[in-house]
């Protein structure tokens, strides 16, 4: 049951004016309450869409269309082709928890005078165990790993933490959903890049820009067809889509650096 007199869901509603989007959730004020529908059906009429309740739209967030489990319910990969229907702002606060858990109370913290952000190296400060090593990542390292892993193409989650040298994101490359620290998700690449960076017999490869321009542009093709059936948390996959994101940003530093002559 949604608390009652929630500022949090108060001032999101009164920000609300005829229709707001949330992530991929285009959310239209009624006559009576509220509809939700996936952005992609914003023009579809309503009749066409399946009708769900609040109480089904949990298991609507957990998989996505090829039935893949969704570690983050911000990624955009929300299922299209339902509309639901809420009859009170607490109703629309329970849906909207549903699909991004916690985003109207991180929505409402971030529009306090002093927003509760952790930035990477105090988040990583105190971890222990095994998650210890991600405070070894140098800044540019860390930039990297940032940069790939909240990348738009996995997240719509409006990064306010950073590490030094590293702007954060803005509501418009990304949402209204603000992203307060790193997630589980984020801990682990972390943990997993640095295992990379401690890896030894490395091969000893000289390439010509253009070799890395044709590794770039295979990186490319494979992060716009990502394997079916790829689990988006197994990170100790060589094909995970964050992993050959990262590989590419740490080869795009290099292209700025080198560039091939001109028309070649
Ligand atoms: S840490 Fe990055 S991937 Fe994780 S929820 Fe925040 S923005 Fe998204």
């Amino acid at each position: 049951m949604a608390e009652l007199n929630n500022p949090a869901r108060t001032a999101f509603c009164a920000s609300l004016k005829d229709e707001l989007l949330l992530a991929q959730v285009r959310v239209r004020r009624q006559p009576v309450g509220f509809e939700l529908r996936h952005v992609l059906d914003q023009d579809t009429a309503a009749d066409t869409l399946k009708l769900i309740p609040v109480a089904d739209l949990r298991a609507l967030a957990n998989h996505t269309v090829t039935g893949e489990f969704r570690p983050i319910k911000a990624a955009p990969n929300l299922r299209a082709g339902w509309l639901c229907r809420v009859a009170s702002e607490a109703e629309l606060e329970l849906a909207l928890n549903q699909l991004y858990p916690g985003a109207l109370a991180d929505w409402f913290a971030v529009q306090q005078p002093t927003p509760p952000v952790t930035h990477y190296r105090d988040f990583t400060a105190r971890q222990t165990g095994m998650y210890r090593i991600t405070t070894m990542l140098t800044d540019i390292q860390a930039a990297q790993v940032i940069r790939a892993c909240c990348d738009a193409r996995f997240c719509l989650k409006r990064r306010l933490w950073t590490v030094p040298g590293l702007p954060s994101d803005t509501a418009h490359a990304k949402s209204l959903i603000p992203c307060l620290e790193p997630c589980a998700v984020m801990l682990e690449f972390a943990r997993k890049a640095m295992r990379i960076e401690q890896e030894e017999h490395r091969p000893n490869l000289t390439l010509a820009p253009s070799e890395v321009a044709s590794i770039l542009s295979t990186l490319e093709t494979a992060l716009a067809h990502p394997h079916t059936g790829q689990r988006e948390a197994d990170l100790s996959a060589a094909s995970n889509p964050r992993r050959l994101q990262l590989l590419h940003e740490k080869l795009q530093g290099l292209v700025t650096v080198v560039t091939p002559p001109a028309g070649e």
